[in-house]
Order: C-alpha cells, then sequence, then structure tokens
C-alpha cells in the first residue's frame, strides 16, 4: 500500500509519515502541490493525502488535476476549514474523504483503512492455499497455526498474497514494500524473505515463498 502525502507543514508531514510507516504503509511525500502533481504522476499511489492549503496552490485544484489525469486510487482531503461547504467542496473536486485539522492520528489510521474496505469491495481477507491474512486484525495464519510477524514483514507478505503466483522482481518488491529510493544494490529484500520463509514455510510441509532465479520470487504453491 503505496501513499503520498502532499503537506508543507513540516511539523505534520512529519507526524502522518512518521505514523503511516509505522502501521507498514510505504510513504512517500511532496511539501507543494506541483511536486505532489509531479509525483503521482512518475509513480503509482494507492493513496494521496491531500492537504487543502499549499504554497503554490489549493488541494481542491490538485484534487482536480489529479483526476483529469486519471488518478484512479483514493484521495483524502485535510481541511483545517472545518465547514460543511468545503467539505462539500472537496468531495466535489474528487476527494473520496476528507479530515479537519486538528485531527488524531487514530482517526486517519481508520479513515485509511475504511477507504482500503471499499477498495477491497469489503473485503478484509487475503488467502492462497492454507495461509490466511486478516488485514484488519493485522493476522497471519497456515494451516491454523498462528504466524507472529514483525510489520515489514507482514506488508512483504501481504504484497506476495496480492501478487500470488505472479513472479515478482527485486525492484518492484522493493519500490512496493519499500519505497521509490530503494536500494537495488542492497540485500534486504533477501533477508526479509529469509524471514519470512523461516516463519510460513519452514514448519510446513509445503513451500509457498520460491527464488526465480535471476529475477526475483514468488509466491506460489510448492511442488510436492
Ligand atoms: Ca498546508
Amino acid at each position: 500500500m503505496r501513499v503520498l502525502i502532499i503537506e508543507d507543514e513540516k511539523k505534520t508531514l512529519g507526524f502522518i509519515r512518521k505514523g503511516l510507516q509505522e502501521a507498514g504503509y510505504v510513504v512517500e511525500a511532496a511539501e507543494s502541490a506541483s511536486a505532489g502533481l509531479t509525483m503521482s504522476a512518475n509513480s503509482e499511489f494507492d493513496l494521496i493525502v491531500l492537504d487543502v492549503m499549499l504554497p503554490d496552490g489549493n488541494g481542491m485544484d490538485v484534487s482536480r488535476q489529479l483526476r483529469n489525469e486519471g488518478f484512479k486510487g483514493f484521495i483524502l482531503m485535510l481541511t483545517a476549514l472545518d465547514s460543511t461547504r468545503d467539505k462539500v467542496r472537496g468531495l466535489d473536486s474528487g476527494a473520496d474523504d476528507y479530515l479537519s485539522k486538528p485531527f488524531e492520528f487514530d482517526e486517519l489510521l481508520a479513515r485509511i483503512r475504511a477507504l482500503l474496505r471499499r477498495k477491497e469491495g469489503g473485503r478484509t481477507r487475503l488467502s492462497f492455499e492454507d495461509l490466511q491474512m486478516d488485514l484488519i486484525q493485522r493476522r497471519v495464519q497456515r494451516n491454523g497455526t498462528d504466524i507472529t510477524l514483525t510489520q515489514k514483514e507482514f506488508s512483504l507478505l501481504e504484497y506476495f498474497l496480492r501478487n500470488a503466483s505472479r513472479p515478482l522482481t527485486r525492484t518492484e518488491i522493493g519500490e512496493n514494500v519499500w519505497d521509490v529510493h530503494f536500494d537495488n544494490e542492497s540485500n534486504v529484500i533477501d533477508v526479509y524473505v529469509r524471514h519470512l520463509r523461516k516463519k510460513i514455510d519452514e514448519p510446513f510441509p509445503s513451500r509457498l515463498l520460491h527464488t526465480v532465479t535471476g529475477y526475483g520470487y514468488v509466491l506460489k504453491r510448492g511442488e510436492l
């Protein structure tokens, strides 16, 4: 799940970024309308958290422009203006939801989860073979056994589950589970895959996480 935050107030930006990263999201940030539009044109995001007051423009215009350019993800607008008229204008400009400042971080997270559920058509679980992931309770089970994962391991497994049976390159994995500045030369993905295998594969009779030599990794049904 990739999130772009467009917000010029450094304190607010820092607090949202840190919280979302801790919740397991991949977060990028832009501090102006123009930088945000450029980033969304160059990279895919599932959600944009968009402040309404930006140094070089208005969030509502940014939202309209994003939609005109074909942005299909969610837009959650942050507004300092707690008036019905502004909320209506925000939603009319293409935003899916809004939050008035100041807000509690937990409320932002809950709104994001609600948007995600909408995207999944109410689906809150991912599964492949005997592996199950509950996206809301953040719980993983294989063959009925609970598996405890770190936040990053959970995000990595979620990405594999969403792309089950499709071989994924290290670059794809890096950009979707870490961020666009991911260093391709680092072996962090291999390290995390190894951790994940210890938890989801080794205790069980069949393997799900396979290496694709010279390419990357794939979650698929193991050969018997
Ligand atoms: Ca602002």
